[in-house]
């Protein structure tokens, strides 16, 4: 059993949160006051993905500065969600693929509605097909995607954990930290596996949180500190490996974590979005390789004119079915 112990919420139009103070940076330990920037340097959550209200003025310029190629990494392995979910990052919408390749999807807004173009080049019969049992039309999109080193984007996730993290429980995750603090420094536990989750495709919910978990009882054979981060349509959790919490846990654990976001509606009250069960990604690796999506594919129903975006993963992940999306 779990209970938050921390969370944080970046919606658009909302006064901008200050987090910690600018006296001692927590990732390195600075105290000297030149080291920090201006109040909106170091954004709790990525800029890319839409955050801009809560900031984090316990990290400095330095730190900050290394931890934005996590992010970067993070934010080209989801890349296709941003592009369809229409996220606004700081220099707008994400294209996903190169103009100029087989395979890309680009996000404009015509006339006030949104628009999402997909150019996919290859055999007609091969992206486009009928299922004849359901008579679901399948229309699938390849998706070149860029390039990201997973042991990053794994860092970025760690980063998100450990700024919203109350400074009493930093103790216990000294070699978490520590990681950060290089490149290519590696986390406590060779096992870095998260827990990816999606709702619906198109038309993010424009809204990041972030929650930790903490284990209620020590005698529980569980890990003690779980982190989940949501970013409009897409949702991610770890297991944050502690220094001296985690003993006699096995390597890996699933997340499987089924998550449900309480959004804040502008006229007031809250609606749910709801994530689909969690795929397993080992993002571990030190080399780039593709972002993991290797299509995705749009099941039209003609009849009920209902349709669902359905991810393929890249393989050697490909054998995992993905949850339909709600
Ligand atoms: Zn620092």
């Amino acid at each position: 059993m779990y209970k938050v112990i921390a969370q944080q919420l970046s919606e658009p139009g909302t006064a901008s949160r200050f987090l910690g103070d600018r006296q001692h940076c927590r990732f390195c330990g600075t105290t000297d006051r030149r080291a920090f920037g201006n109040r909106r340097n170091a954004h709790t959550f990525p800029e890319a993905l839409g955050n801009r209200s809560v900031f984090s003025l316990d990290e400095c310029k330095a730190c900050n500065e290394l931890f934005s190629l996590y992010e970067d990494a993070l934010c080209k392995a989801v890349g296709p969600y941003l592009t369809f979910g229409g996220i606004e990052g700081k220099r707008g919408v994400r294209q996903t693929g190169r103009s100029a390749g087989a395979n890309y999807v680009r996000h404009s807004v015509v006339g006030g509605r949104r628009h999402i173009e997909v150019v996919s080049q290859g055999d007609a019969s091969d992206l486009a097909r009928v299922n004849l049992a359901t008579g679901e039309l399948h229309l699938r999109m390849p998706i070149e995607g860029d390039m990201f080193v997973p042991l990053y984007a794994y860092k970025a996730l760690m980063r998100i954990a450990l700024s919203i993290m109350p400074v009493a429980e930093l103790e216990n995750f000294a070699g978490s930290l520590q990681c950060l603090q290089t490149l290519n420094g590696l986390p406590p536990s060779p096992s870095l596996q998260v827990g990816f989750s999606f709702s619906h495709v198109g038309n993010a919910p424009p809204a990041l949180a972030g929650s930790l978990l903490r284990r209620i009882s020590p005698t529980d054979f569980t890990p003690y500190m779980i982190a989940i981060f949501t970013a409009g349509n897409v949702c991610f959790q770890i297991w944050l490996r502690s220094d001296n919490q985690d003993e006699g846990l096995p390597e890996k654990a699933g997340l499987r974590i089924k998550w449900t976001s309480q959004l804040p509606k502008s006229e007031g009250g809250y609606y749910p979005v709801e994530f689909s069960d969690p795929l397993q990604l080992d993002w571990s690796g030190v080399k780039p390789e593709r972002q993991p999506f290797a299509a995705f594919e749009l099941r039209f129903d003609p009849h009920s004119t209902q349709g669902n975006f359905i991810p393929i993963l890249r393989a050697p992940s490909a054998a995992i079915e993905p949850a339909e999306p709600q």
